[in-house]
């Protein structure tokens, strides 16, 4: 396949296909075709990914912030340049909409475009002293190497966030992208690579996940982990990050409530619901996933959201005219089948959907369900997918409560013109990130990540480079 990425992985500077012989497919998710075969690290590539990170950490955090900046900024210019063909890579193995891998690339661009400035932020202070004569300093150094793991359902940005974060602190960073989704995570490699980083202070592998990530984790060469994905996946490495005491971020699952109160404006509401729930097919780990509409405007809402979703064209991302693409792969399929046979035996019904779309390609279609009851394996499990049950509340207590109910709290959106009630929701919600009346919730400026069973420590602004430092305290007496 022409438009997709050369394959390889990135050790030291250099371009490899590794040692270990093992390939995997990258198959595209709309046609089921396989797009190029994956080189997968063994032990021996990852222990010289291992002594880069090393090596690569002294020669970056050994330069001046403004020489790193420098360096950041030109990466992303090369991003910017090549955005078009990033974008047909990332629709390619993601099958996102291009217009969806489009505004992606160029939220990457806008995070190392931030990071590159904000690295040179990493201010500390001093402390009036209680022994006369005595400077007292409390100095930000970055942590050190740092280990990542990232989901396909972003392969660009869910990279970029830890790789410019890391960079923007003088950290240097092995970074596992999925394997599913590759070829975005090289490209972006690229840019950095002739941008002039040093070898060693970013590099890209793959491999059989469990394999690399136990392999890394038990070196004690990486201070840090930083995970984007599942729950059970984030609880694992945290427990193989403690054996080394590395710090840890995490940024695992959600299960957003989206709650539309009967003074909110309802078809603006019901717009931005279909917008948010079926981008990306609903793989995007702060898409609204339970729907809870106040009685008096249950059936306006319903109609219009429902409407739209009947509209929206699904197809093979490449189209233009396609508003979702397919999921990642049958595995989801299956979840998606699963979940919907669950909350249809417990008395759920279908407004639309419901069903795979075709036999080539993972589509399925955007479903609205209703009379779901909270027990329901949908409303407790993250669908992470084109599902959207909408049920019915009385007042702001109960949809507290039942908003609450599911541990992951990681986004939350209301819609009320109420200003107190507002306030009350933002408050109340147990979640990292809360949208009222709009979505504007992801910024590279902004703190990024969840509470509770969503896991910790954000991502994005001044926050997510704090993640990558680590205090030192420095009193020092002159003569
Ligand atoms: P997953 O946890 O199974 O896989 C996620 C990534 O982790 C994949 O790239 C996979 O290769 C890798 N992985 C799997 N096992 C690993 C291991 N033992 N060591 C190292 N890496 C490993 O999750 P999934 O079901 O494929 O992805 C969807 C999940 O990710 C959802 O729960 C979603 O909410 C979450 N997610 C969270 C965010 C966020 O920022 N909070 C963003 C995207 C996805």
């Amino acid at each position: 396949m022409s438009d997709y990425e050369d394959l390889g992985m990135f050790i030291d500077g250099e371009w490899t296909a590794g040692s270990s012989g093992e390939r995997q497919a990258v198959v595209d998710p709309a046609t089921e075709e396989v797009l190029a075969e994956l080189p997968l690290a063994g032990a021996a590539d990852l222990d010289r990914a291992l002594e880069a990170s090393r090596r690569g950490f002294a020669a970056w955090s050994g330069m001046s912030a403004l020489a790193r900046q420098v360096v950041m900024e030109r990466a992303a210019r090369l991003m910017d340049e090549r955005r078009e063909t990033i974008a047909r890579i990332c629709t390619l193995e993601a099958g996102k909409p291009l217009v969806e891998a489009r505004q992606e690339v160029d939220f990457v661009i806008g995070v190392t475009r931030w990071y590159a400035e904000e690295g040179k932020r990493a201010y500390g202070r001093i402390i009036p002293s209680r022994f006369p004569g005595a400077t007292q300093m409390v100095m930000k150094e970055p942590v050190g190497p740092v280990a990542a793991f990232v989901a396909w359902n972003f392969p660009g940005l869910n990279v970029i966030r830890k790789v410019a974060g890391a960079l923007a602190a003088g950290c240097s960073i092995i970074i596992k992208a999925s394997e599913e989704t590759p070829g975005t995570c090289i490209a972006i490699a690229r840019c950095f690579e002739e941008a002039g980083l040093p070898a060693g202070a970013l590099n890209v592998v793959f491999g059989v996940p469990d394999a690399v990530s136990r392999h890394l984790l038990g070196s004690p060469i990486p201070q840090k982990v930083s995970f984007t994905g599942s729950v059970p996946i984030g609880i694992h490495l945290q427990k193989l990050a403690a054996e080394t005491l590395k710090r840890c971020t995490l940024e695992l699952g959600g299960h957003a409530p989206f709650i539309v109160f009967d003074d909110a404006d309802i078809d603006a509401a019901a717009r931005l619901a279909a917008f948010l729930k079926f981008r990306n097919a609903g793989q995007v780990c702060v898409c609204p996933s339970r729907f809870f509409v106040q009685r008096a405007v249950f059936d306006r809402f319903l109609d219009a959201f429902a409407a739209r979703a009947q509209a929206i064209s699904v197809g093979c991302g490449l189209d233009e005219t396609t508003e979702m693409g397919p999921l990642i792969a049958a595995r989801r399929i299956d979840a998606m089948e699963r979940l919907v046979q669950d909350a249809v035996s417990r008395g759920g019904a279908f407004c639309t959907g419901g069903e795979r779309l075709g036999r080539r390609g993972f589509f399925f279609a955007p479903t609205v369900l209703v009379d779901v009851p909270d027990e329901a394996a949908v409303m407790r499990e993250e669908p992470f997918g084109p599902i959207a049950p909408v049920v019915r509340f009385d007042d702001g207590e109960d949809v507290i409560a039942r908003a609450n109910r599911v541990n992951p709290g990681l986004a939350a959106y209301v819609f009320t013109r109420n200003g107190a009630r507002a306030s009350m929701m933002a408050r109340r919600l147990e979640a990292g990130l809360v949208g009222i009346n709009h979505a504007g919730i992801s910024t590279p400026e902004s703190p990024f990540g969840g509470v509770n069973g969503s896991g910790y420590g954000s991502e994005g602004g001044i926050e997510g480079l704090e993640t990558f430092l680590r205090v030192k305290f420095v009193s020092e007496l002159r003569d």
